[in-house]
């Protein structure tokens, strides 16, 4: 069989709706999917998990001195709203939240830089804040041409409590800096609820080592405003085009296809297989992911975390082969990565567009920029390494995953704060 690029561009119409975490679109995206894999004469099912999330019922905030005006706000999901009325507070700037910035914060609502990791969080909680802002987007922006992104607040955060948290458009906040905003009211009122999210998994057996498990995955949920085709309805595509490849080229070892959901609020897709999957676990040799590609602007990558060995057998072979491709040791912040965080060789594989060439997480991600042409040269460098591998005499990956790339992980994943301390002090 002959990949061919443009049935997955067509696919990739198909599934190019907006499909946030939870919600309707995800699951018809995902039915979409499984009507794909019958159609190939495949069995796919579903395997539902839960996604935190929020109602938000009221959002306001308003500058009060030293002069009067309102500004459009996102609320960050699964943070806590204000009580009934809202609540006036002194508002400050505290940049990047450095020890100096943080005295004399109590009872204030502040806006930040950056998003915190939970260290920093922890501290802004022992300061007494009432609640932070974070930005989005540029200082420049036109308001009728972005959406102020919508965030959750993350696990290893809330632990350490809840607050009013927000996202704004950093032309906003640029605004009330420059003109000395000092009292701010904030109005709040969210509910927490429990979406049902879904993986859609494919399972081919291997006809010579049924117990060896190697697995491809690619998240098809998108973030809200964003119709997600170049992040990540095109690596879902691809790894489609390959299911009909290993389905008429049976496989030597077991290959699962797993279309995860939920990726972009947190990888809870693939989090939730990992867990419901433990002894699965063990098998498992190998995670391919495809996380961003078909921009007809850009290059190919493959972020390996996996020892340094495989990083030098990818771009030996894409030498081999003329693929224009740059590997690299790494994590990819994907689902590839919470496979590696399991002790599981991982690998990403993508097409990056240089800035400006192709765009996540906005209303831009659109057809427009993506081509039939850039998908297939992702897919034909996925297939190439993956087939080589999946059908390999013995298997040439070891089971490992190197302490650097444990270190990266540990930092990504917000663990071990004593480590971090260590790290920074350097
Ligand atoms: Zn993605």
């Amino acid at each position: 069989m002959k990949i061919n690029a443009e049935r997955e561009f067509e696919l990739l119409k198909k599934i190019g709706f907006v499909r946030t975490s939870g919600s309707e679109e995800e699951l018809k995206a995902a039915n979409i999917l499984l009507e794909e894999i019958s159609s190939i004469g495949c069995e796919g099912h579903l395997e539902s998990f839960k996604a935190p999330s929020s109602v938000i019922k009221k959002a306001t905030l308003k500058v009060v001195e030293p002069f009067e005006k309102e500004y459009e706000i996102a609320p960050y999901n699964c943070s806590i709203g204000t009580s009934e009325g809202g609540i006036t507070a002194d508002f400050v700037y505290i940049e990047d939240g450095l020890d100096v910035n943080l005295v004399d914060l109590k009872g204030k609502f502040v806006l930040i830089n950056t998003r915190p990791n939970s260290k920093l969080y922890k501290k802004l909680m022992d300061a007494g804040i009432a609640g932070y802002i974070t930005m989005s987007g540029t200082a420049m922006d036109e308001e009728d041409k972005t959406d102020i992104s919508i965030a959750r607040i993350r696990e290893k955060n809330t632990q350490h409590g809840r607050i009013p948290t927000i996202n704004m458009r950093m032309k906003d906040c640029f605004h009330m800096i420059k003109n000395k905003a000092s009292k701010i009211h904030v109005e709040l009122i969210m509910e927490d609820v429990e979406l049902t999210s879904q993986n859609v998994v494919v399972t081919l057996e291997g006809t010579k080592y049924p117990e060896e498990i190697i697995s491809f995955g690619a998240h098809y949920d998108s973030v809200p405003y964003s119709t997600g085709v170049y992040d990540n309805g095109a690596g879902s595509v691809i790894i489609m085009e390959l299911l009909r490849h290993f389905k008429e080229n049976p496989p030597m070892r077991t290959v699962k296809f797993m279309w995860y959901g939920s990726e972009e609020v947190g990888l809870l897709g693939s989090k939730a297989y990992l867990k419901d999957h433990e002894e699965e676990l063990k098998k498992h040799l190998l995670m391919i992911n495809v996380d961003v590609a078909g921009s007809i602007l850009g290059k190919e990558m493959a972020l390996v975390t996996a020892e340094q060995s495989l990083v030098d057998y990818i771009d030996q072979m894409a030498k081999i082969k003329g693929f224009p491709l740059k590997v690299e040791q790494d994590i990819y912040s994907s689902d590839s990565t919470a496979f590696a965080d399991e002790g599981i060789p991982s690998l990403t594989f993508c097409r990056f567009a240089p800035q400006g060439g192709a765009f996540i997480h906005t209303r831009n991600d659109v057809m427009e920029y993506l081509s039939a042409e850039a998908l297939e040269l992702t897919t034909i460098i996925t297939k190439e390494f993956s087939e080589s591998v999946i059908n390999s005499v013995a298997f040439p990956i070891e089971k490992k995953v190197p302490d650097n790339m444990k270190k990266k992980l540990d930092e990504y994943f917000d663990k071990d704060p004593k480590k971090e301390e260590t790290s920074e002090k350097k």
